[in-house]
């Protein structure tokens, strides 16, 4: 094969094909579909995707490829392939969902090194590549790329003998550490070792250990603990040429240095007994099924994942977990890795680039069976997938909100087809669309109506916010959540309050005039930060003092208004002086390892209230909580979002589902404004058949999912009437282009109208089924693809949008 077809990272609408490139002599057979290489593009050189090989090109003139990148392709045949369905389905360009796929680090800067796998891999090496290894265990690749050995190279790559690491240069202030490898094969440590004289002792020992170990690679402290020497014998070596010593990023695993109780499976209660089974067929007969299990918080969905797990692997295949990031606490991991030890790889945003490239080639080469992980790990290359888990399958994080703008269940579904193996979905409370998609049948519903053991759920009171304020209660905590906060901290049992922030911050306002002080670039209100005594917006990053006069009318009666957490913390310190209190939120837990230090200091009852929002809304399992406290449950209900009903009943439900989860019963007090409203009234039932049918009324009355499928056009520009008229065009073309069953709204402003100084409109399209829909949008961005590049336009379409913003 001579030619390789190439996608180039050029993200345009021109360049989103594949071009054809001549593959050097020397890197025929080497080059293979799903590596990356540098070719010529124009004036520059840029980086692409090898997507397929060929003998011929349709093109006279061809340049040829001028750099590898990869020694084993980066993406396997299968992730090509979603790459191409990702692009038609989501619309994006083909680079972007390539790119997608693919951990940072393999973005990043970075050295790629080969060394031998272990000392005794050297005398199995083809020839070729063996002299690149006769005096060191390792070369840089770009010392080889153009050698006429690469071939032999990869081919002991394959083998397992040569290993790649990739070395990221860090541009950021990484933690360092000193670490020491081998300068020289094991055969030339020995050597050396056993010319060691008495004197030299110490520096034999260091010699037998590098050798023992293939020459691999030690942080500098470990090496003098484990030999319980001094630092004086390895400068020495590394003076004599003998270990090379360097700094590195601090790797850490970081739940290496954890021990886990090994856990074996539980006999399954009748209700998991019957959910399991078909599931476990499913995965015996290799067959492909799509299962929504439905079950309460606390019924045991987590045994039952478990077990199907240990199913798949028993099967020699491999599994893939998905749990939305803000519940990927060490608890829910440690589920795993107790179960299944050190066949889990874990994937998450709080791992540094190094530590998530590392749990990646871990999987690449199949040294782990399972990975647990947020969104991305669905792309997790493994090559014989056995079962897909979506915990929370309900959660909006699992859609991604950038390009390629796709949803975790939807890619989830596309590879269990290809592996013919089950996708499993559990939930407390089901998205609609999922749930309607059970009542349909198109897929299968397993339900865990009770809590292992037949805890009950909680009592739950909701209490009228609006009466508290007429007899003259102006805190933000009802009678009821005081006494009951109180009588907790008398009788030494914990509480949760929950502060339900999305949309509700604290914002200035003057109390004489009413001016509130909103963003000078967006249309939003400023959010206060007490650290800093700033003003802050959240959405362009925009900073500013507080300012101690109104600014409209100089008035000084200029507060805050809105309870952040720390307001909470504070009059809550007002009300109950002797409670001991943990705060959780984006600026307690900022730094690495906090979330968790807080949560075990909970966990070690260090506090009795434990105040926080979304994040301590999942996931979290303390035997002690008995009281939960919504403080403001109605928050989110008045955003412009059609899922907002939707939204408050599954965050209240999984809020609810934190108390009384073990032997003594909980209480939930929800607090609400708007108590009527019947995703509070039902929340507080545990009534998800209700809310369901109640919601789905509303939906269908409003044409909206699961009754309707939504694409929503946004387009933003510094100017105005730019946006409004670029919108304008883009409604006609699309009532032009598409047939009469579609609702075609706007232009309209969006829900945000301004954001970084540009306005935004938007475009929303309601549809059943429209066979144009994908190429009349393609035409917008054809379209307007000048305008786009030169002219500060921005269009985006979004195929599924979560929220209208
Ligand atoms: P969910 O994931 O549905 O919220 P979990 O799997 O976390 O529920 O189960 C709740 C609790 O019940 C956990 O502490 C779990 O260890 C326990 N549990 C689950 N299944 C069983 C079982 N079959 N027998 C005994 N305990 C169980
Ligand atoms: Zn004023
Ligand atoms: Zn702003």
């Amino acid at each position: 094969m001579k030619f390789a077809s190439v996608i180039v990272d050029v993200k345009a609408m021109q360049t989103d094909r594949a071009f054809d490139y001549l593959i050097p002599e020397k890197w025929m057979g080497f080059i293979k579909p799903g590596m990356r290489v540098i070719v010529p593009f124009g004036p520059r050189a840029v980086q692409g995707f090898v997507i397929a090989l060929k003998d011929s090109s349709d093109f006279d003139k061809v340049k040829p490829i001028t750099e590898v990148m990869d020694i084993t392709p980066a993406l396997t045949a299968e992730l090509l392939d979603i790459g191409h369905w990702l692009t038609e389905s989501t619309l994006c360009f083909k680079i972007s969902a390539f790119q997608a796929m693919l951990p940072a680090a393999m973005k990043a800067k970075y050295e790629k090194e080969i060394r031998l796998t272990s000392s005794e891999a050297k005398d199995r090496l083809h020839p070729k590549s063996a002299r690149w290894f006769e005096n060191a265990p390792g070369i840089f690749w770009k010392e080889i790329e153009k050698s006429d050995s690469v071939k032999e190279l990869q081919g002991d790559i394959e083998r397992g003998l040569l290993e790649v690491i990739y070395r990221v240069k860090q541009k950021n202030k990484q933690k360092t550490q000193k670490v020491i490898r081998a300068a020289v094969t094991s055969d030339v440590l020995k050597e050396e070792a056993s010319g060691c004289t008495q004197q030299a002792a110490k520096q034999k020992k260091v010699l037998d250990y590098f050798a023992e170990h293939g020459g691999a690679a030690v942080p500098l402290q470990e090496l003098l603990l484990k030999l319980n020497i001094t630092d004086s014998p390895v400068k020495t070596l590394i003076k004599k040429n003998l270990l090379s010593e360097s700094y590195e990023e601090i790797y850490r695993d970081p739940y290496a240095d954890r021990t886990f109780q090994k856990t074996e499976s539980l006999p399954l209660t009748p209700e998991q007994q019957t959910a399991i089974a078909p599931i476990l067929d499913g995965i015996e007969r290799k067959a492909h099924d799509v299962f929504l299990m439905y079950g309460v918080t606390g019924s045991g969905k987590t045994e039952v994942y478990l077990q199907s797990i240990e199913a798949v692997l028993n099967q020699g295949r491999e599994a893939i977990v998905l749990v939305p990031e803000i519940s990927l606490t060490p608890q829910m991991v440690n589920r795993f890795k107790a179960r299944f030890g050190s066949l889990v790889a874990v994937l998450h945003s709080g791992l540094s680039i190094g530590e998530k490239y590392d749990e990646w080639r871990k999987i690449r080469r199949g040294e782990v069976k399972l990975v647990v992980g947020a969104r991305s790990a669905v792309f997790a290359p493994f090559t014989n997938l056995g079962m897909i888990i979506i915990d929370e399958e309900h959660e909006g994080s699992y859609k991604q909100e950038e390009n390629p703008r796709y949803h975790a269940r939807d890619v989830a579904i596309y590879r269990a087809k290809r592996h013919k193996c089950p996708v499993v979905l559990g939930s407390a409370t089901p998205s609609l669309e999922s749930f309607a998609r059970a009542g349909k049948g198109v897929y299968q519903l397993l339900t865990l109506k009770e809590r292992v053991n037949s805890r009950p759920l909680p009592e739950v009171e909701i209490v009228d916010m609006r009466d508290e304020l007429r007899s003259g209660n102006r805190t933000m905590f009802s009678k009821v959540l005081l006494e009951k906060l109180e009588d907790r901290l008398e009788k030494g049992q914990q509480s949760v309050l929950f502060l339900n922030k999305r949309g509700y911050s604290s914002f200035i306002m003057c109390r004489d005039c009413g001016c509130v002080k909103g963003c000078p670039h967006c249309d939003i209100s400023l959010t206060y930060h007490k650290r800093g005594h700033l003003l802050k917006c959240h959405y362009c990053g925009h900073e500013e003092p507080m300012p101690n006069v109104c600014p409209e009318c100089g008035s000084e009666h200029i507060r805050f208004f809105g309870t952040g957490t720390q307001r909470v913390e504070e009059e809550l310190a007002k009300v109950l002086p002797e409670a001991r209190i943990i705060r959780m939120d984006v600026d307690t837990t900022g730094k690495k390892g906090a979330h968790e230090k807080l949560l075990t200091a909970f966990g070690n009852k260090e506090a009795d209230i434990l105040l926080g929002t979304q994040m301590i809304a999942k996931g979290l399992d303390f035997p002690d909580v008995t009281l939960v406290g919504v403080l403001t449950a109605d928050t989110m209900l008045h955003l412009p979002d059609f899922r907002a009903s939707e939204k408050t009943f599954q965050l209240l439900t999984q809020v609810s589902g934190r108390a009384g989860r073990h032997l003594l019963p909980g209480e939930v007090v929800i607090q609400s404004y708007s108590p009527e409203h019947y995703s509070i009234q039902l929340a507080g039932k545990h009534d998800y058949d209700s809310f369901y049918m109640q919601e789905m009324t509303a939906r269908k009355q409003h044409a909206y999912p699961p009754f309707y499928f939504l694409a929503l056009v946004t387009v933003s520009h510094p100017d105005l009437l730019k946006a409004v008229s670029v919108t304008e065009k883009i409604s006609q073309h699309l009532n032009h282009k598409l047939s009469n069953h579609v609702q075609i709204l706007g232009p309209s402003a969006s829900p945000i109208p301004r954001v970084n100084d540009r306005y935004r409109y938007q475009c929303m399209i309601k549809y059943k089924r429209e066979e144009n829909l994908h190429s009349a949008l393609k035409m917008i961005i054809e379209r307007f693809q000048q305008d786009m590049n030169k002219n500060q336009l921005s269009i985006s379409i979004d195929m599924n949008p979560n929220a209208m913003m």
